[in-house]
């Protein structure tokens, strides 16, 4: 079996996003998506209500992505408030302390963007120390269509399938506007799995797709900003 579906999106919950289910379902139309999961930031209500909004129509990933002291680090596979509120105490943690709660409850750590430190980025040697631990749960966004630093993510793919062949690379759009939706994705090929996450655990994983063009940039940036200032005005 394989699946497709973009591992980073963010919704009108994030505090910089305006995307609404509707656009996500639109989104799964245009691009043929098998699953979408919502990463905001902080902030993991808005992508549960979502995903019980969208339940039969698509397959949502309730997600979080986390300000860690380090930096930013997404979590998919939040069932409930119980398993947000976990991680919402552990805003500004450390990476190792994220690492830990994902281990206990079985959910998905994604290292996103991880080398656009001025985004968020952990940067390269925190991440080898993260992928020293060897751990199944642990995977690396490889592409990130919002990044500028493309030459340096594909010289990042081919050293991490040489040093860490087992690690799991994963695309994702980062999209916060809706034209965004699925430019990266990530094919999970797997079989006899119940989950998705089981799924992406147990499967393997190819990222693909491409990177956000001068317009789309702009169109983000220009949202970003009315964003802003209507909730400055509210
Ligand atoms: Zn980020
Ligand atoms: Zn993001």
């Amino acid at each position: 079996m394989i699946l497709k579906g973009d591992l980073h999106v963010h919704s009108f919950f994030s505090r910089d996003s305006n995307i609404t289910p509707n656009d996500l379902l639109n989104a799964k139309i245009r691009k043929g998506l098998d699953f979408i999961a919502i990463t905001d930031h902080d902030e993991f209500r808005g992508a549960l209500k979502i995903s019980r909004l969208l339940e039969d129509k698509v397959k949502i990933l309730p997600g979080i992505e986390l300000s860690a002291r380090e930096g930013h680090i997404i979590v998919i596979g939040l069932d409930s408030e119980k398993d947000g509120r976990r991680y919402l105490k552990l805003i500004n943690s450390s990476v190792w302390d994220i690492l830990d709660e994902v281990l206990d409850n079985n959910h998905v750590m994604i290292i996103a963007h991880p080398l656009d430190i001025i985004r968020g980025g952990i940067g390269l040697s925190l991440l080898y120390k993260i992928l020293k631990r060897n751990s199944p749960m642990v995977c690396v966004e490889t592409i990130n269509s919002a990044s500028c630093l493309s030459p340096l993510y594909s010289r990042l793919r081919r050293t991490l399938s040489q040093r860490f062949p087992y690690v799991k690379q994963v695309g994702g759009s980062d999209a916060h506007i809706a034209d965004e939706i699925g430019l990266a994705m990530t094919l999970v090929r797997s079989s006899g799995c119940s989950s998705l996450i089981e799924c992406l655990l147990e499967g393997s994983t190819i990222p693909y797709g491409r990177y956000t063009n001068l317009g789309l940039r702009v169109k983000d940036v220009s949202a970003k900003i009315k964003l802003k200032l209507t909730r400055l005005s509210s």
